[in-house]
């Protein structure tokens, strides 16, 4: 056989039943959730901010950030849920380099699954005992969810996985908000597809049994913008771009229609300063169109305590080591203009 089989890892089980979550901390989950869940189905008018670094590299920062976000979520807790994005897993363009806390706890040495699994079970823990900000995190492998099933308030399937049957019927198992995000293409149709695949029950192998899903209504697009055949950014984030996705919705009968505009990626083309105009522009816009303020519900910043992004082995303490984020100032200032906007 080609694959070495290093070692068997623990189950979720026997990991959640190391590493659990408080009882208080479970019933603001519970809390946090229904506040989500109100906000996507149209029963609370507040506005998601899901926002933290690329990637969640190391535990000592990301936990400082997590902290500095708890007062700034109390002040605007009438207007914004703020969701600190806590991502584990990074999918990489061509498959090497980091791939997350999951993987190399230590992005300088070799990988270890073990310590990785043990290493984002108490990063989220940590950052929910200590703040109750309840996190999002991108579900790259679905076979992990089960690890974090308790802690999640929210999950994103990456433009590399959207596609990909697995990751949909995962998501229609999962029972927070789930943000499908177009594929690099930019292709709507694929995006959508996928909710609609997400929203629906389904049957097969999950994990070594055979399983039934119920469907996830809370299933969503998140537009990233998109690459074109030769290579340049598509903008997916502007007034046109939701007026088309409205239209394409409508044909699809799905539920709760909505979508979270990622504000880096494709349509910052990574100079992550843009992010500044583009949710600017994105909450102009909900003020000029009924049809605008109800569809987009949320941003997405990748926002991180220093600005910009280091190579792996420079040691900026908070900088991030994959792509290039928002500081602290510039990211503070922003959720309180958000904040004002979205009155
Ligand atoms: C990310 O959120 O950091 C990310 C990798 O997103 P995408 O799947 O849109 O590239
Ligand atoms: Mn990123």
């Amino acid at each position: 056989m080609s694959f070495t089989f290093l070692k068997e890892l623990p189950s979720p089980k026997e990991i959640k039943t190391e590493y659990p979550l408080s009882a208080a901390m479970q019933q603001k989950k519970a809390q946090r959730d229904q506040m989500i869940a109100d906000v996507l189905t149209g029963k609370d008018n507040r506005f998601l901010v899901i926002i933290g670094p690329c990637s969640a590299d190391s535990e000592g920062p990301v936990i400082e950030y997590v902290n500095r976000l708890a007062p700034i979520q109390e002040k605007v807790k009438d207007r914004l849920i703020l969701i600190p994005r806590i991502y584990t897993n990074k999918p990489r363009t061509t498959g090497s380099g980091y791939k997350g806390i999951a993987t190399q706890p230590d992005p300088e040495k070799a990988p270890d699954m073990l310590a990785g699994l043990i290493a984002v079970r108490k990063l989220h823990l940590r950052a929910i005992e200590e703040t109750g900000l309840t996190p999002a995190d991108e579900m790259l492998y679905p076979e992990n969810w089960g690890y974090v099933e308790d802690l999640l308030s929210y999950v994103a399937i990456g433009a590399r996985s959207v596609e990909d049957q697995h990751h949909r019927l995962t998501t229609s198992g999962f029972d927070v908000a789930s943000g499908m995000k177009n594929p690099t293409s930019g292709d709507f149709s694929v995006m959508l597809n996928s909710v609609y695949a997400a929203q629906h029950p389904h049957h097969f192998v999950y994990r070594g049994y055979e399983v039934e899903t119920s469907g996830n209504p809370l299933t969503h697009v998140v537009l990233r913008g998109a690459t074109s055949k030769h290579g340049n950014n598509v903008q997916n984030y502007h007034y046109e771009d939701i007026v088309r996705l409205n239209e394409m919705y409508k044909k699809m009968d799905l539920k709760n229609p909505a979508a979270v505009i990622d504000a880096n990626h494709s349509n910052s083309n990574k100079q992550f300063k843009e992010q500044i105009r583009i949710v600017k522009e994105v909450l102009h816009n909900r003020s000029i169109s009924p049809m605008i303020r109800k569809m987009v519900k949320g941003v997405m910043i990748e926002s991180y305590l220093e600005e910009g992004c280091q190579k792996i082995g420079e040691h900026v303490y908070g900088k991030s080591i994959t792509d290039p984020c928002l500081g602290w100032k510039d990211s503070e200032a922003l959720i309180y203009t958000i904040a004002d906007m979205v009155k």
